[in-house]
C-alpha cells in the first residue's frame, strides 16, 4: 500500500524534528523542509537512513515545490525565540507571511490538510488570564516582538481566509511555551539559558524582578496535542500548552536545585513588552481532542537536563547559530 505523505516545514527545528519522529512512527512518508537558519540537521540525522524520510534544504519564503501527493502539511518553519526574532526580524516576518502564502497555495494544489503553528504570542502581553482562544490579545505591532506576533496573527488570518474562501482543510494550533530535548542551547529562551548558565558555571540571569509567569509544556505532550488536532475536524485555533504556571524566579530556583549549581541568581533588565503572565486555558483541547498534558515539570526538566548534559562541551559555548553568517546579511 502507498504510504500517506506529509510535509513538515521547520522539520530540522526543535518541534519540527519531534513531529518528524512522530509521523515516521505513525507509518507516514515524511518530507522535512528547512533552510537551517535556526534549525539543525543534527536533530534529524537519525532519520536520514529511514526509507520513508526525505530532507529538502529550502527556504519556504520562496516558491515551494514538492513532487507527488501530500496528504498533510505542517507549517512549523519560523524563528521562535525573542533573541532569534530580534536578530532576524525580516526573515521572521517573511516566513510567517510569504511562507504561509506559498504553503497554502501548495495545500490547494495538492488538496492537503494543512496545520499551522501559531503561538500564545498572538495574545501579546495578555490582559485576560488564563488565555482562552476567544481572547483577541494585546499586541504592540511596532515593539521588538511585533515581527513575530504580527506575522503569526497574519498567518492565522491568511489560513482562515483560505479555509473560508477556498474551502481548504486547515488547522491552527496556538503553542504555549514548550521545552524538551533538541532546544537550541543558545536560543536565548529561559530554559536553555538557565541550564546553559548552570552547566557553564555562570550566574542565572533573571530578567526584571522575576515575577512574570510562564507555563511550560513538555514536548511529548505538545506533539500529542498537535497530532490530535491534525486528526480532528476543527478549523479554529486551539491552545496547546500546560496550565501549570510558575514565576520566572521560582523557575530559576527549580533549575538551581535540579542542576545543583552553586551559582546565584542575578537580575537583568526586563525586555520591552515581555508578557507579565501567560497560562493557557485548555478547555477546548480537553473537550475537542480529549487532550491534557501528562508530563510534570519535574519529570520533563530532568529529561531535558540530561539531554543538555550529554551535548559536546563546545556546544555549551556556541554563542550563535551555525549558519548565521551564511544566511543573515
Ligand atoms: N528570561 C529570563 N532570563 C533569561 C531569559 C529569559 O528571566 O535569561 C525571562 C523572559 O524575560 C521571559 C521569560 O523568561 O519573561 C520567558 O522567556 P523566553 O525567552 O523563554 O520566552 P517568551 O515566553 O518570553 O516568549
Amino acid at each position: 500500500m502507498k504510504k500517506e505523505r506529509i510535509l513538515i516545514t521547520g522539520g530540522a527545528g526543535f518541534l519540527g524534528s519531534h513531529l518528524c519522529d512522530r509521523f515516521i512512527q505513525e507509518g507516514l512518508h515524511v518530507i522535512a523542509m528547512d533552510n537551517l537558519i535556526t534549525g539543525d540537521v543534527s536533530n534529524i540525522e537519525h532519520l536520514f537512513k529511514h526509507p520513508d524520510f526525505e530532507f529538502y534544504h529550502h527556504d519556504v519564503s520562496t516558491f515551494v515545490h514538492v513532487p507527488g501527493e501530500l496528504k498533510y502539511i505542517l507549517h512549523f518553519a519560523s524563528p521562535a525565540s525573542p533573541i532569534d526574532y530580534l536578530k532576524i526580524p525580516i526573515q521572521t516576518l517573511k516566513v510567517g507571511s510569504l511562507g504561509i502564502h506559498n504553503l497554502l497555495g501548495l495545500a490547494r494544489v495538492k488538496k492537503s490538510r494543512i496545520l499551522i503553528a501559531s503561538t500564545s504570542e498572538v495574545y501579546g502581553d495578555p490582559l485576560v488570564h488564563p488565555q482562552p482562544e476567544d481572547y483577541y490579545g494585546n499586541v504592540n505591532p511596532v515593539g521588538p516582538r511585533g515581527v513575530y506576533d504580527e506575522a503569526k496573527r497574519f498567518q492565522e488570518a491568511m489560513t482562515m481566509a483560505y479555509h473560508t474562501y477556498h474551502n481548504l482543510d486547515t488547522r491552527i494550533v496556538r503553542i504555549f511555551n514548550t521545552y524538551g530535548p533538541r532546544m537550541r542551547l543558545n536560543d536565548g529562551r529561559v530554559l536553555p539559558a538557565f541550564i546553559g548558565q548552570a552547566l557553564r558555571g555562570e550566574d542565572l540571569t533573571v530578567f526584571g524582578d522575576g515575577s512574570q509567569t510562564r507555563s511550560f509544556c513538555y514536548v511529548a505532550d505538545q506533539v500529542e496535542g498537535i497530532f490530535r488536532l491534525l486528526m480532528s475536524d476543527y478549523s479554529f485555533p486551539v491552545n496547546i500548552g500546560n496550565p501549570d504556571e510558575i514565576t520566572i524566579m521560582q523557575f530559576a530556583e527549580e533549575i538551581i536545585k535540579l542542576t545543583g549549581t552553586k551559582q546565584k541568581i542575578i537580575s537583568r533588565p526586563l525586555p520591552q513588552d515581555d508578557p507579565k503572565q501567560r497560562q493557557p486555558d485548555i478547555t477546548k483541547a480537553k473537550e475537542l481532542l480529549g487532550w491534557t498534558p501528562k508530563v510534570s515539570r519535574a519529570e520533563g526538566l530532568k529529561i531535558t537536563y540530561d539531554y543538555f548534559k550529554s551535548l559536546p562541551r563546545e556546544v555549551l559555548f556556541q554563542r550563535d547559530y551555525k549558519n548565521f553568517e551564511k544566511y543573515v546579511r
